[in-house]
């Protein structure tokens, strides 16, 4: 039997890059993926792929930042599987890369909304539905851009969003750990050649990266009902599970 057999998988962000290799990876494994971004034709190409593996999906077009279309997704997914096996908190957004004081703040509140914001509410609309699965797991697409010990000059928005999507993940890890069959995982994918990283990185060559398709398959076991820590991170660099670890 396939790992992830009769999961049911929610992944934001899936209509390119990782979260697109993610949604594949998933439902190669067996999941039953709910693929959610805004860009319907993108969806849309999923779901042929992923029927032609001889697998489902179901398609969400929408945007992470309609809270409403979350609460209302949450009571969907209870009426029609009861429960969500896994959650894969990945569209992000990079923001402008600008000294702070030059970002324009409609650009902050954006990036704030959908890296952050959105996130947190897809917790409070989902947290009963990953508490009914008989192991939920959460996986969270962190960066290393929030956690240097020197930070990088410019990239304020998006590294201070990373920054506190690692907490989010630490503290709901901490509440669900010894009372709950839920595990939390962030996860640095480090750099990926996705329109993203494109975009943050115009002189260097895509072509030396890593693909998403070649960092997916190592997601699929912090979804898998026998992953049992949580709180972690997931370094794809180094391929090491690490524990957080803040100033002396
Ligand atoms: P990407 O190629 O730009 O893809 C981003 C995805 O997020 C797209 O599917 C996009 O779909 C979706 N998205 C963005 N805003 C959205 C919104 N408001 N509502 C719904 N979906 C939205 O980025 P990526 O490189 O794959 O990055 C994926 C995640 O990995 C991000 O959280 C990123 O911070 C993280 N990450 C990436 C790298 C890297 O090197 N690539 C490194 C570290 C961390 P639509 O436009 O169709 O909505």
């Amino acid at each position: 039997m396939a790992r992830l057999e009769n999961r049911i998988a929610l992944v934001t962000g899936a209509s390119r890059g990782i979260g697109r290799a993610i949604a594949l990876e998933l439902a190669k494994n067996g999941a039953h993926v709910l693929a959610m971004a805004r860009t319907q034709g993108a969806l849309e190409e999923l779901d042929d792929d992923i029927r032609a593996m001889g697998r489902e999906c179901t398609l969400i077009p929408c945007d992470v930042t309609d809270y409403e279309a979350i609460e209302r997704l949450a009571g969907a997914i209870h009426h029609r599987w009861g429960k969500l096996d896994i959650l894969v908190a990945n569209a992000g957004v990079l923001g402008s890369i600008s000294p702070l004081a030059h970002i324009d703040p409609k650009e902050w509140d954006k990036v704030l909304a959908v890296n952050v914001t959105a996130n947190w509410r897809l917790i409070r609309a989902l947290d009963p539905l990953l508490r009914t699965s008989d192991a939920g797991r959460l996986v969270m697409l962190s960066s290393a851009a929030g956690n240097r010990a020197e930070m990088r000059a410019y990239w304020g928005p998006y590294a201070i969003s990373k920054a506190a999507l690692d907490a989010m993940a630490r503290t709901y890890a901490a509440e669900t750990k010894n009372v709950t069959n839920v595990r939390v995982t962030s996860i640095n994918p480090g750099p990926l050649r996705t329109k993203m990283r494109a975009a943050a990185m115009t002189n260097e060559d895509p072509m030396t990266l890593k693909t998403p398709e070649d960092f997916a398959p190592s997601v699929v076991r912090f979804c898998a009902p026998d992953w049992t820590e949580s709180g972690k991170v997931y370094d794809f660099p180094t391929d090491k599970v690490l524990s957080f670890q803040g100033p002396a």
